[in-house]
């Protein structure tokens, strides 16, 4: 009774404590704020078809310009992993760990054309970016600032029709959004700097034009908008500091054992490869790298539902405590395992690492609770690998690791159905046993709390190192 009010008491206090948090952004601009959510990829091109780990927004935003080269504006503090020579890394993956802020302040430059309109008030971004911070935070346990500000509502002369009629107009557009934002004099438009992001607001027209679709997409610190939806701001925001998306592997005896790390073999890796050769290649890597493949993750096809992003990515921002809320586990035993997300993780441990006998891969084992495109996942736990095939993407501007989602049941994918289906049950369920085959352990899931859902809920597993 005493230990339930504590509790209680304690409860009341966190979520009190996290309204305050979410306010300590850096630079608070002035108020308006926006965002929304749904769907990232809103419709999402990619999203439904292809896997292929080809990653549309992978490599950036706006068509060729990608942070590439240039600029460096210089005031501010060098930003997370940005090189200023740009381009992609020789392997040596020096980028840095983190993101290196506690909040992101997102400038947003609405795009009116002559004859289409944004079609998004003020105040409906607002509301929008309202739910992309309370998103953030809770996603942060309160450590995780999120402001914003209509930086500019700039009215073209020119028609939409005029850059949705081909291939070279279709291109041409993020030219004219740099011109136009350059021409404001308020931010450096290839180095906003420091927890800066410039949000491209466009009609969403772009997104529903089949002559000239665009998706939502996003680089270094920017990002191009054409859904309007928080979740589509919230996951090209992840892109904007710097992650990639979640992906998956199957983790059946056919891919990760046979391919160690794909990029290691030469039929896999694309880099300095140009057209179909490249093409080719990347969509043999698609087959084994899925893209979006963590579909219950804000960075797979999570977002169009505000899913938690996986604790890996939480990482990433230094909302986890390595020691004590993810602890390494170097010794066999029965761990216990609690719900990761919901903002809340006061009960201990919300997740292990286990590293792979494979020195260069971790391990990170999750139960997830929440989510509405992902029913199963409280059935078992969700292993995501660290560290592996990390020189899919290497350009600097990004993490240099990616989140691979270890689908331990793989082939249960039906052809006549979404392909994203074969990842729906990629938890190892409650009485099962996985072995990381580099020989480093093995996992098996014991049982779970009478309560399956919501904060409180827990897992116990069972682990034998092997080595
Ligand atoms: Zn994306």
């Amino acid at each position: 009774m005493m230990k339930q009010s504590l509790l209680f008491i304690f409860l009341l206090f966190s979520l009190a404590a996290c309204e305050g948090g979410s306010s300590d952004n850096k630079d608070n601009s002035n108020g308006s704020n926006t965002t929304e959510n749904g769907n990232t990829n809103g419709g999402d091109v990619d999203g439904s078809g292809d896997t292929d780990g080809g990653d549309t927004d992978g490599g950036d935003t706006d068509g060729g310009d990608t942070d590439g080269g240039d600029t460096d504006g210089g005031t501010t503090a060098k930003c997370f992993n940005y090189e200023k020579e740009g381009g992609p890394v020789d392997g040596s993956m020096d980028r840095i760990e983190n993101y290196p802020f506690n909040s992101a302040h997102v400038l947003v430059y609405k795009f009116n054309f002559s004859d289409e309109p944004v079609g998004w008030s003020d105040s409906e971004i607002n509301t929008a970016m309202e739910e992309v911070k309370e998103y953030y935070n809770t996603q942060s346990y309160c450590q995780f600032g999120t402001t914003w500000e209509i930086a500019a509502n700039i009215n073209l002369t020119a028609r939409i029709a005029d850059y949705t009629q081909g291939s070279q107009l279709c291109t041409d557009w993020w030219q004219v959004a740099k011109a136009e934002i350059e021409s404001t004099n308020t931010v450096n438009y290839d180095e906003p700097g420091g927890n800066r992001i410039i949000m491209i607001l466009g009609p969403e027209k772009f997104s529903t034009t089949e002559s000239c679709y665009r998706n939502s997409t996003a680089g270094y610190s920017r990002m191009n908008i054409y859904h309007h939806k928080p979740g589509t701001i919230a996951h090209e925001m992840g892109h904007a500091m710097g992650l990639h998306h979640a992906k998956a592997v199957d983790g059946g005896d056919a891919h990760i054992p046979f391919y160690e790390d794909p990029m290691e073999k030469p039929e896999y890796n694309c880099q300095g490869l140009t057209g179909s050769a490249y093409q080719d290649c990347n969509d043999r890597l698609g087959k084994i790298l899925i893209d979006y493949g963590n579909i219950h993750s804000m960075m797979g096809m999570g977002a169009h539902t505000l899913e938690e992003y996986n604790l890996l990515y939480k990482h990433f921002y230094g909302w986890l405590d390595l020691k004590t809320d993810v602890p390494l586990i170097e010794k066999s035993g029965k761990y216990r395992i609690n719900a990761f997300g919901h903002g809340d993780k006061s009960k201990g441990q919300v997740g292990l690492r286990l590293k792979s006998g494979h020195d260069k891969y971790t391990y990170w084992v999750e139960f997830r609770t929440s989510g509405t495109t992902a029913n199963q996942t409280n059935e078992g736990v969700m292993l995501n690998l660290q560290g592996y095939a990390e020189k899919s993407n290497p350009h600097k501007s990004w993490w240099k690791t990616i989140s691979y989602l270890v689908d331990t049941t793989p082939g249960s994918f039906t052809a006549d159905k979404w392909w994203g289906d074969d990842q729906k049950d990629s938890v190892l369920k409650v009485g099962k046993s996985y072995k990381d085959y580099w020989g480093g352990f093995e996992i098996t899931v014991l049982e779970r709390s009478v309560v399956e859902t919501g904060a409180d809920a827990w897992i116990d597993v069972q682990i034998d190192m092997l080595k």
